[in-house]
């Protein structure tokens, strides 16, 4: 026998063959007895957990959060509490409409997921590379991720049914603009920034709260392809940005990131909306630059590989509710609704248990009260301690972790999100951020992207962008004249006439 390691069963008895299946005579028939066959062939068809219905395709890797500044006026949390101060990290990175197979460089934003595993349990930005989102009311979002999937007849992406929802919803206007910019198709994930795009909130060891923004600046630069780059790129390789990032970490050459704020004392938020039309917790709109600058706080680089990339990035689970003493919500709609969906969605994929797993499991000693269920592994309790209150020495709750109260006050109903609102100023400040070359790449990307639509659709469409400038309208206009209509494509993004729907 040689040094190596002696093959077994999963109940760990030595294997004599794994070459050859256990029958009658060297034809067969094989025996329901050869148990290590059967185990083998059922497990394989147990491989795949299901996919997240969005962010499917994703690449990760371990990295370091470095705090540089001092930021304890803002915030208690721990991870912030000295300059200098070093977490371990994962960031998932993700596009968010395609399957597991989909190709990386498709235009598409990008889910930017980060784990810290603080010393007071793990906190999880999951944020994107856009400070935006399509829709600021969680009701809107099942309906939207629909629009970015396949048709149900066809079983093909529908652009009729994305700009239908678009043109329906103007809210959606800011988020398309970045997405068919030049900054739609990173090159690799290194090379985009993160915003944790939604208002949360620090509250600091005095008990007072501001709401905040978290950005994270790319140190590599941006770098982006056009359609036709991307094009190129994908009829090579699907796993572009998986093949850049494992081996620029294998090469040692670390991506970073800056890390900022935005901060916003927790009593402005009302002068914010009255000062600008704004709510201070709408997913839709920034907080512009000159009115809440950047903050920093520190750094990151992401400097180790996964060894399996599906215990470690498939099986990943990051959730927005996932925040530590001295970090909170904010009333932000779209937040509180996926503070519920993510979570939920990790119990349906992986398992009622899945914080448990190495990648998700805290660095910091865990102690609750939630019992059984599938496979609760790992999880060593007091036996007489089972519930709470309890005589026996069980855990018990740390009032001082408490955060402030909030002064949440008013009417319950459900109020309008899109009305007369806004939609327009912001999408025409990042506009006038453009220069000529990238409008006009803007304007065929748009037009591109529009190929098949029903008229009546795309006239809808071209309504918002003259309401954001009359120059946007014009430069779609012209670039869906030089296009011209390709029918071929009509008859593939609806199954029926969607002018006859309208
Ligand atoms: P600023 O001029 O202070 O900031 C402009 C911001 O736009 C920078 O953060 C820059 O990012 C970013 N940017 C530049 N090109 C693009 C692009 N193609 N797609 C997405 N972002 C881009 O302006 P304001 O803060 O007043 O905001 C003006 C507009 O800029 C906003 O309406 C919004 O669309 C966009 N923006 C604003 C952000 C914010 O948090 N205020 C964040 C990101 C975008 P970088 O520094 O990485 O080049």
């Amino acid at each position: 026998m040689s040094d190596r390691p002696r093959l077994t069963t999963t109940a760990g008895a030595p294997l004599s063959s794994n070459q050859n299946a256990k029958t009658v005579g060297p034809r067969g028939p094989v025996l329901l007895e050869d148990y290590q066959l059967i185990e083998k062939l059922a497990h394989q068809n147990r491989e795949r957990v299901p996919e997240r219905v969005v962010h499917a395709k994703g690449w990760g890797a371990y990295g370091t959060l470095t705090v540089t500044e001092d930021v304890t006026r803002y915030s208690r949390a721990k991870v912030f509490s000295e300059v200098g101060k070093k977490t371990e990290m994962l960031a998932r990175f993700s596009t968010v409409a395609g399957e597991q197979g989909a190709a990386d460089a498709e235009r598409d934003v990008r889910g930017f997921s980060l784990k810290f595993y603080t010393e007071e349990g793990n906190w999880d930005v999951v944020g994107n590379n856009t400070p935006v989102f399509f829709v600021g009311d969680p009701y809107k979002f099942p309906d939207f991720i629909h629009t970015q999937k396949r048709h149900p007849r066809t079983n093909l992406r529908s652009a009729t049914a994305m700009w239908d929802f678009w043109s329906l919803c103007p809210e959606s206007l800011h988020q398309v603009t970045i997405l068919m910019s030049d900054r739609g198709i990173p090159v690799d994930p290194s090379r985009m920034n993160g915003y944790g795009s939604h208002t949360f909130s620090l509250w600091n060891a005095a008990g007072e709260r501001f709401w905040v923004k978290f950005h994270f600046k790319t140190r590599q630069g941006h770098k982006t392809f056009t359609n036709e780059e991307a094009e190129k790129v994908i009829a090579k390789s699907r796993e572009s940005y998986q093949e850049a990032l494992y081996g620029m970490i294998e090469a040692g050459e670390f991506p970073k990131w800056d890390f900022f704020i935005q901060v916003m004392p927790e009593m402005e938020a009302e002068e914010f909306e009255q000062k600008t039309g704004w709510s201070a917790f709408d997913l839709t709109k920034v907080w512009p630059h000159g009115m809440y600058p950047l903050i920093k706080v520190g750094e990151f680089e992401l400097n180790r590989n996964p060894d399996n990339y599906f215990t470690e990035i498939e099986q990943s689970a990051f959730n927005p509710s996932n925040v530590v003493p001295g970090i909170g919500f904010s009333p932000d709609k779209m937040l509180q609704g996926r503070l519920f969906s993510y979570p939920d969605a990790h119990r349906y994929r992986i398992g009622v248990h899945y914080e448990s797993l190495e990648v998700n499991k805290p660095r910091c000693p865990v102690a609750h009260y939630n019992r059984d269920g599938s496979m609760p592994f790992g999880l060593k309790t007091n036996p007489d301690a089972y519930y709470e209150p309890n005589s026996f020495g069980g855990p018990v709750e740390d009032p001082s972790v408490e955060e402030p109260p909030h002064r949440y006050s008013g009417q319950v109903g459900r109020y309008e999100f899109r009305g007369e609102a806004d939609h327009y100023s912001q999408p025409r400040a990042l506009f006038k951020l453009f220069d000529d070359a990238h409008k006009q790449r803007l304007f065929k990307t748009l037009a591109g992207a529009m190929q098949g639509v029903p008229e009546f659709i795309v006239e809808r469409q071209l309504a918002h962008f003259d309401k954001v400038d009359a120059a946007y309208g014009a430069g779609v206009r012209k670039a869906l004249a030089e296009q011209g209509r390709d029918d071929a494509q009509a008859s593939l993004t609806t199954s029926h006439s969607a002018e006859a729907a309208e």
